[in-house]
This record gives structure tokens, sequence and C-alpha cells, in this order.
């Protein structure tokens, strides 16, 4: 088994985004590289569980799950929170998207 240098989640290693390192992920803010970001997440198949990690840690710049910083922020003001508030620690993605209804449309 191959060791992690870093703490990289198991399911980034299905990310769309390993193969686009040519564009700036971490500080993708709106209007930059994020529109180009949000198309190559369209087709990641961990899209909500990347969506739900950004939301779950307040992440604040970047693009994750198809989010910028912007969307992030409407989320979480529709939602009535700063984040998602009680998501499973260590649950799978639709157990995740249940307790997060308004992710529903991003999936
Ligand atoms: S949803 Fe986007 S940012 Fe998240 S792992 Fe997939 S390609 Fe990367």
């Amino acid at each position: 088994m191959q060791q992690r240098l870093i703490n990289v989640p198991e399911w980034h290693e299905f990310a769309a985004c390993r193969s686009r390192q040519d564009l700036n992920w971490i500080e993708a803010w709106p209007g930059d590289d994020a529109e180009a970001c949000k198309a190559v997440c369209r087709c990641c198949p961990v899209r909500l569980i990347c969506a739900i990690t950004a939301l779950s840690a307040a992440e604040q710049g970047g693009v994750w799950g198809g989010l910028d910083a912007d969307d992030r922020a409407a989320l979480a003001r529709e939602s009535g929170q700063g984040s998602l508030p009680d998501l499973p620690p260590q649950g799978e993605a639709r157990d995740r998207a249940a307790a997060a209804p308004s992710l529903a449309g991003i999936a």
C-alpha cells in the first residue's frame, strides 16, 4: 500500500481536476478560472462529496464541487447557516446529501 505524504481524502483519487492542473483551483475566485473549473466539475464523479466537504469546512476560496466562493456563500445564506450543520462526519455521499437537502440540485 502506498503511503500518503499529506492528508488527501480517498475520493480525490477519482477527481476530474487531477488532470487539469493547468487551472488555478485554489485561488479561482469568481470570474477568474472559476468558470473553467466549474465546467470540469460538471463531469466529476465525486462532485457531491467535494461540495459537501468544502461547505462543511467553510472553505473561503477556490472551486469545490462546482461551487465557487459566491455559490457557497449563497448556499450558506439559504440554509441560514455559515456552514452546513449536523452532517454525518464519516458518511457516504448520499447520507450527507440527505442531511443537506439544499445540495440536491448540484448532484
Ligand atoms: S468536483 Fe471539481 S473540485 Fe471537486 S474533485 Fe471534482 S473536479 Fe475537483
